[in-house]
């Protein structure tokens, strides 16, 4: 999955707003290629999503646990003859996933296909051949869906017209539980291979079946904890871009992007800094980029309006506790499946309620890197999608301690009978601070859904359409959010940004 060399506009100057991954990304790119590149951050740490917490010794990732394709990532330091290995250690995750449902049934996903077939065959040995299909299909999405769309340009409808006949090829019509309900006959099944299409904020019963690459890409590429916690990754990024001379301004939002009729020229932050720039990219919320940072520009309100009608992702209520006790036997991920599947995604997705039988995805990365907590504990985080706050506009001070009880009474019932006796610590991040944080828009964990009418050239592309010197990176530009379409969108935008120099 490695892309050529980018050519190098010498002497060109490029701003980014927002560290997320798409932000980092990005400008190591843009600075591998010679561009003279600076980025701010609002918050006083990097990382954006995948930013971090530590408290009396336990270390939590916020956001992702783990990465998958481990190259896209090591890519970046070869930009510049570096290599990963020298910032980040990577350990192996495995199994990649554990299921289990309320009666006690589980299966476990991971690489190795006979292990795969024995699991399906634990659940209902008539759709061991049909796990193989999916298994297969799982490699028409890779190719088809994540590298060839997600990896490239849509700048107009020909663009579209050429990749319609392999969407149809591909089934890519079929919602990813659609095309699993075609290959396998057990409810169980059709779970274990549609809910990871939740991590790029698509509704499995909704979102096109080309988005199912995750379990294939995993099992191809293998799942890995950067050792020390996704803030080692982060940080590794973070040394890289200013080793090859970038340049990172932290704790200190963007107010504005500044404009000079049809171009943007510069950035103004709240503390009063002001720099100008050849090519501006914003890697923050979609519509705090064009409703706060571009206001003063017809533009802003204007894309703002149309964002407004979109259609969002859901959030995600994230409960993360440090405990005493040791649990060799929970693995890095799991699900924690509820009695209902399709009707909870409908309450999520559609009908904006907050069912008390929600699945639960439960992170446990001490279990592969015991240095993340104390001698003798171990670091949880419990995520549960819930709907965006435009769907449920409550009050999450109110709510935080309940769904919390809730989180942790099932994990207990299911997992760690004594779990409350057991925290030393715990904190939550309820939607409503996800939006104060980050900025988000309703609180999306996911930025705009990736519906069918939100994806591919429907979706904002790297380079606004008005302003040619002004570029998207990050979960809500083409292909979406999620760690690899986030990476594949910094390589389109730097494609974009230095193919002309802007
Ligand atoms: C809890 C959680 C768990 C997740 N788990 C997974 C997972 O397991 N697998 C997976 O693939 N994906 C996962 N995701 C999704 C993935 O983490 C995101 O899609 C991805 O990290 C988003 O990156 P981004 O580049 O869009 O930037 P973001 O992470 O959205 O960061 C944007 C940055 O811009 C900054 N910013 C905003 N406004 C301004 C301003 N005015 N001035 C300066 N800076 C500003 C913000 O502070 C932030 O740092 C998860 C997301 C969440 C929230």
């Amino acid at each position: 999955m490695t892309a050529p060399l980018e050519p190098r506009p010498e002497g060109k100057r490029a701003l980014i707003v927002g560290t997320g991954l798409g932000g980092l990304a990005l400008g190591i790119r843009l600075q591998s290629a010679g561009v003279s590149t600076t980025i701010l951050e609002a918050r006083e740490r990097p990382g954006g999503c995948a930013s971090w917490h530590t408290h009396l010794g336990f270390t939590f990732d916020r956001g992702p646990v783990a990465i998958t394709d481990p190259d896209s990532f090591a890519e970046l330091w070869r930009l510049s003859g570096q290599d990963m290995a020298a910032d980040v250690t990577l350990e192996p995750v495995a199994p990649f996933w554990r299921l289990s449902w309320p009666d006690g049934a589980s299966m476990d996903l991971g690489a190795d296909d006979a292990a795969l077939r024995q699991e399906i065959a634990r659940i209902d040995s008539r759709d061991i051949a049909g796990g193989q299909r999916l298994l297969d299909y799982g490699a028409e999405a890779v190719r088809e869906g994540l590298t060839k769309l997600g990896g490239s340009r849509f700048p107009d409808a020909r663009a579209m017209a050429r990749v319609l006949p392999a969407i149809l090829q591909h089934q890519g019509w079929r919602s990813a539980y659609g095309l699993a309900a075609s290959m396998v006959g057990h409810e169980r099944l059709r779970q274990a291979f549609s809910f990871a299409t939740l991590f790029s904020g698509g509704n499995p019963m909704a979102v096109s079946a080309l988005h199912g690459w995750r379990h294939r890409l995993e099992r191809d590429t293998g799942l890995w904890h950067p050792s020390g916690g996704m803030n080692r990754l982060i940080m590794g990024m973070v040394a890289l871009f200013e080793r090859i001379g970038g340049t990172i301004r932290l704790g200190d939002p963007v107010a504005r992007i500044e404009m000079m009729g049809d171009r943007a020229t510069g950035v103004v932050t709240q503390g009063g800094w002001r720099d100008d720039a050849d090519m501006i990219a914003s890697n923050a919320d979609l519509m705090h980029s064009y409703r706060d940072l571009l206001g003063q520009h017809p533009l802003g309100p204007r894309q703002a309006g149309k964002l407004t009608r979109k259609i969002w992702s859901p959030a995600l209520f994230a409960v993360h506790f440090g405990i005493r006790g040791t649990w060799p036997g929970i693995p890095h991920r799991s699900v924690l499946f509820g009695p209902r599947y399709g009707e909870w995604l409908t309450d999520i997705f559609q009908h904006g309620v907050l069912p008390a039988d929600q699945p639960i995805f439960l992170m446990h990365p001490s279990v592969t890197d015991p240095g993340l907590a104390p001698e003798g504990c171990s670091v949880f985080s419990a995520l549960v999608p819930v709907p965006h706050q435009g769907k449920l506009p409550i009050n999450w001070q109110e709510m935080a301690p309940t769904l919390t009880t809730r989180i942790l009474d099932e994990i207990g019932r299911r997992l760690i009978p004594d779990i409350h006796a057991r925290i030393v610590t715990q904190f939550h991040v309820s939607p409503s601070e996800h939006a104060a944080d980050m900025r988000a828009h309703l609180g999306s964990a996911f930025s705009l859904a990736p519906v069918s009418s939100q994806s591919l050239m429907l979706r904002p592309q790297a380079r606004d359409a008005v302003v040619q010197n002004l570029f998207l990176v990050g979960a809500g530009a083409h292909p979406g959010a999620g760690v690899p379409p986030v990476l594949a969108g910094a390589r389109l935008a730097a494609q974009a940004m230095l193919e002309d120099g802007a």
